[in-house]
């Protein structure tokens, strides 16, 4: 049945349920193994970097699941101009083709306006040679237009989930917090001229197999570029990561059901989607040591090692247990770029690695 599946040109619904809800290890080595072909034929056995640098975990919203939401007792911290710069430089001297610049959300003008000469200053420091993701949320439309307009390339919007009663169900019911202008603002960066990037959290309290794969369904209709997406992972000072630890579904167990499904749908949105660039995520990592390797092994091809300086590491926990906080930026480099190597892929040193959908898309 597998195998008839995989060798169909194109899947329907039913089939991505099919393997979604597949348990059994032989039969799933051979999506992975099939995943890991797409990827080869349609982006390279190549691994991108993208220097994460988690700038500040100041943020005006409270989604349930997040360590940095707005009412965690957290400590706050942003760092200055000349830091983010610093990172920036370090990411371009060692060959990484671009950055992620990641943040929690606020629209206030002090903050959009940090941001716009940081993109210019870098764009102007780095020759133009480093590509920017940008991942700080929801924005006006100017504020995007903005943005782009300076230098950077990329954005990285997370639907979270594309079912609407479960999205409401993972944030508060206030204004700031709506599923109709999360899809907006999607539609929107695609309009400015990004290429634009979504993905979910996996193994939610509440997800079903049925949405997952509505997930990847969702991101063909809104024609997305980059994928990034991983297991969710409990904080435990949040609410709903108290909730889940105490309904019993933090098991190791659970957990390993939840990486199970982050490997799945990396190689269903591989198989399913093809030409798009998707990330192995730092998610992954935390819950399974070999994480990434295997994320890259099921057709991921993207990497976000953290560059943010060490100091700031530990106050930016979205979730328990992060890997890497005790690391730096070359620690990382070192460490990563022998995993991958480790299956047989290369990195893409000094490559912008964009993804050929968005290529070919532009191209129209
Ligand atoms: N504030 C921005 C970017 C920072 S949060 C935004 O929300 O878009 C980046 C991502 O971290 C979120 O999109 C979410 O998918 C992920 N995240 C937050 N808490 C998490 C958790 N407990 N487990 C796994 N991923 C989490
Ligand atoms: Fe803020 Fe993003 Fe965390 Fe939501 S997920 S609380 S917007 S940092």
């Amino acid at each position: 049945m597998v195998k008839e599946i995989l060798a169909k040109p194109e899947y329907s619904r039913e089939d991505l349920l099919y393997f979604m809800k597949l348990t059994d290890n032989q039969q799933l080595q051979l999506l992975y193994d099939a995943a890991h072909e797409m990827k080869k034929t349609h982006v390279g056995k190549k691994a991108y970097y993208r220097g994460l640098i988690e700038f500040s975990n100041i943020c005006t919203k409270d989604c349930f699941y997040c360590g940095i939401r707005k009412s965690s007792p957290q400590e706050r911290y942003s760092m200055s101009r000349d830091e983010i710069l610093e990172m920036a430089l370090w990411a371009h001297e060692n060959k990484y083709g671009s950055v992620t610049i990641q943040s929690g959300e606020r629209q206030d003008a002090e903050f959009t306006g940090f941001v716009a000469d940081l993109i210019s200053e870098i764009k102007a420091k780095t020759n133009g040679e480093l590509a920017m993701t940008l991942c700080l949320g929801e924005q006006p439309r100017e504020v995007y237009e903005d943005w782009f307009n300076r230098g950077a390339q990329r954005y990285l919007l997370r639907m979270e989930t594309s079912n609407k009663t479960l999205y409401q169900s993972l944030h508060p019911p206030t204004a700031n917090h709506s599923y109709e202008t999360r899809v907006e603002c999607l539609k929107t960066l695609k309009n400015v001229g990004f290429q634009v990037g979504t993905g979910v959290m996996i193994g939610l309290p509440g997800q079903t197999p049925e949405d997952l794969v509505d997930d990847i369904i969702f991101y063909k209709k809104h024609d997305i570029d980059m994928i990034g997406m991983g297991p969710y992972i409990v904080h435990k000072d949040t609410p709903m990561g108290q909730q889940v630890i105490a309904t019993g579904q933090d098991t190791p167990d659970a957990r390993a059901q939840r990486f199970t499904y982050g490997l799945k749908m990396i190689a269903l949105t591989r198989l399913y989607l093809k030409d798009v660039n998707i990330a192995a995520t730092t998610a992954l990592q935390a819950l399974h040591p070999m994480g990434r390797e295997l994320g890259l092994k099921a057709g991921a091809n993207i990497l976000m090692p953290i560059i943010t300086l060490r100091e700031y590491r530990r106050k930016y926990q979205l979730y328990d247990d992060k890997p890497c906080i005790d690391d730096d930026p070359s620690h990382c480099k070192n460490c990563l770029t022998g995993r991958v190597e480790s299956i047989g892929d290369t990195v893409g040193f000094g490559e912008w690695g964009d993804p050929p959908h968005f290529i070919l898309r532009r191209g129209v």
